[in-house]
């Protein structure tokens, strides 16, 4: 049974897409079978992972309404070493239309569950709110990635998140757990970095990944090719890290197992 990952923090610009996408190109290197969600109507993972959001027949927009079952709707990826259920901004439409919408907040869940055996990993980038996409992104994951700059306001727009995880741990989904919380964009040049990044294990102890991910060029300039980092600039200090990051789930995933 696939390992379900939702990659999720209602802030913009944290990182969320970069980590879905290259966590994705980075497990499947391992040889995992994985695929990769996009949840995010601005389409950026799609797009980054070499698919055009502009010429997609069918979307996760299609998956949500019941149009289409996830089968339908998943490219596989030629040579990227994952597949991607894309999306586009089709998705606002299908928030809007869920929110009257019987099993609303499963609807990803029940579509998952036909495919959900053929993955290691299913990995779910997701919009920058807690909407009802996000909602249903939790309610089908087994754990949740936060992707953080370590940035003065960090800690507080947390709260948010971690309530949110609680309560649909509490009343829908009770195997819903932070899998980790990911620093991104790291400088440790940065005095304020390094005191957030310590109030940060302060606060949530080993939930927080050993593995740092620096701000790194390569990570901004690979989208724009349609490429993962590690395909893109494999020797990068980016593509190490992810790879890292990869490798450090996997232990926590195995010593889970044991
Ligand atoms: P989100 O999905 O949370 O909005 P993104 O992953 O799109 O965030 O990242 C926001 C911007 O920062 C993008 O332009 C991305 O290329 C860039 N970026 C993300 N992570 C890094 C990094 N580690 N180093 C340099 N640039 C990064
Ligand atoms: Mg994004």
């Amino acid at each position: 049974m696939g390992k379900v990952l939702a990659v999720a923090n209602q802030k913009g610009g944290v990182g969320k897409t970069t980590t879905a996408v290259n966590l994705a190109a980075s497990l499947g290197a391992t040889r995992r079978r994985v695929l990769l969600i996009d949840l995010d109507p601005q389409g950026n993972a799609t797009m980054g992972s070499g698919v055009d959001k502009y010429r997609i027949s069918s979307s996760s927009c299609d998956v949500l309404l019941k149009r289409k079952s996830a089968g339908d709707v998943i490219t596989r990826g030629e040579g990227m070493g994952y597949d991607v259920m894309p999306a586009n901004a089709d998705l606002t439409v299908a928030e809007v239309n869920l929110m009257t919408a019987l099993r609303r907040e499963y609807r990803l869940q029940d579509a998952l569950a036909e495919i959900q055996s053929e993955y290691d990993f299913i990995i779910i980038d997701c919009p920058p709110s807690l909407n009802m996409l996000t909602v249903n992104a939790l309610v089908a994951s087994h754990g949740v990635v936060i992707p953080m700059q370590c940035e003065y306001f960090a800690l507080e727009g947390l709260s948010a998140l971690v309530q949110t995880i609680n309560s649909i741990r509490e009343s829908v989904n009770d195997q819903l757990q932070i899998h980790g919380l990911l620093r991104t964009m790291y400088d440790p040049r940065n005095n304020l970095s390094t005191e957030v990044s310590e109030q940060l294990s302060a606060h949530f102890g080993d939930q927080v990944y050993q593995t740092v991910i620096p701000r790194n060029v390569r990570l901004a300039e690979a989208p724009s090719h349609g490429l993962p980092v590690i395909m893109y600039d494999k020797q990068s200090r980016g593509a190490m890290a992810y790879l890292a990051l990869a490798g450090e789930i996997l232990r926590r995933e195995s010593a889970h197992a044991a």
